[in-house]
């Protein structure tokens, strides 16, 4: 979600994304990671995405998006849950409006399947006897446009298995890039070196852990990055998993994820935006976007 206001930890007020990019233009703005929610007792950190990148490259003008979640008091998480219970009724297509998906690549599917056609299969024919006409086109559209896209454990797979293909990024990413370029494993690298402002999948061996509120899974290896003071910081990067996803989810592998609490560590895969530092400077976070966005292979 963006956020239109975020408070500047160098003007030391809260600032729009348009006033953010003419300050760091001045040099009076040092780094688009120098954030903080606006909401004064959340302060959560906050990313200027594009800030940095040179205009001609911007796909879109810098927007403010938080890096972790917002504390449960402040309006935008409240807001933030809103956003996230209306993607679950997204369609693989709404990822792409306004992209041209014309050019074959494969395209990322991040349409959370339904309850209901995962346990039953006979539930599909089921629906189609009573369609109108219309409804039965746009659904061949939208047969057509799933036949070109995979999950991310579909790429996953097609990854392990040494394939390779073009793929475009959803909005407002919209690059085009190889499978095998699309793919990460974190392996000590500097945030500051991962490609920054897009999606990619990061992935490694990890450890999936009980934690209040829900589920935590960690990295066995660790990212680097620098804090606000210029302090080099060394973590091992995590994931929040909330109980509430986790309870109703569609994902059978999720809903029993206690058992993946034991044995080795599992085979992990997020489609994530750069991972960031959260507001303690402590921590390294890919910020938990939903289920369709992970992979756990064990
Ligand atoms: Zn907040």
């Amino acid at each position: 979600m963006s956020l239109i206001t975020a408070f500047s930890l160098d003007l030391n007020k809260n600032i729009q994304s348009t006033e953010a990019d003419f300050a760091f233009q001045k040099g009076l703005i040092s780094s688009q990671k120098n954030f903080r929610c606006s909401t004064e007792d959340c302060r959560i950190a906050v990313t200027c995405a594009n800030l940095e990148k040179p205009k001609k490259d911007r796909k879109v003008a810098p927007y403010f998006k938080s890096t972790e979640n917002h504390i449960s008091s402040c309006p935008f998480a409240i807001e933030e849950e809103k956003l996230r219970k209306n993607s679950k009724k997204a369609t693989a297509e709404s990822y792409y409006e306004g992209i041209d998906t014309t050019k074959g690549n494969t395209l990322i599917n991040l349409a959370l399947p339904s309850p209901k056609t995962q346990n039953n299969k006979s539930s599909m024919t089921t629906n189609n006897r009573h369609e109108s006409p219309t409804s039965s086109s746009s659904k061949r559209r939208s047969e057509h446009f799933i036949n070109r896209t995979k999950t991310i454990s579909a790429l996953a797979t097609s990854f392990l298995e040494g394939e390779n293909f073009s793929v475009t990024l959803p909005y407002p990413y919209n690059e085009e890039l190889s499978l095998q370029e699309l793919f990460i494993e974190v392996n000590g690298q500097d945030v500051e070196d991962l490609p920054q402002d897009t999606l990619r999948v990061y992935y490694g061996k990890a450890w999936i852990n009980n934690v209040t509120g829900g589920f935590q899974t960690k990295f066995l290896n660790a990212l680097k990055t620098t804090t606000y003071d210029g302090d080099l910081i060394e973590a091992n990067p995590t994931i929040f998993l909330p109980n509430t996803e986790i309870i109703n989810s569609p994902y059978k592998k999720f809903r029993e994820i206690e058992k993946m609490l034991k044995g080795r560590p599992k085979n992990l895969f997020i489609l994530s935006d750069t991972p960031a530092l959260n507001s303690t400077q402590k921590y390294i976070n890919f910020k938990f976007q939903g289920l369709q966005y992970l992979e756990v292979k064990l």
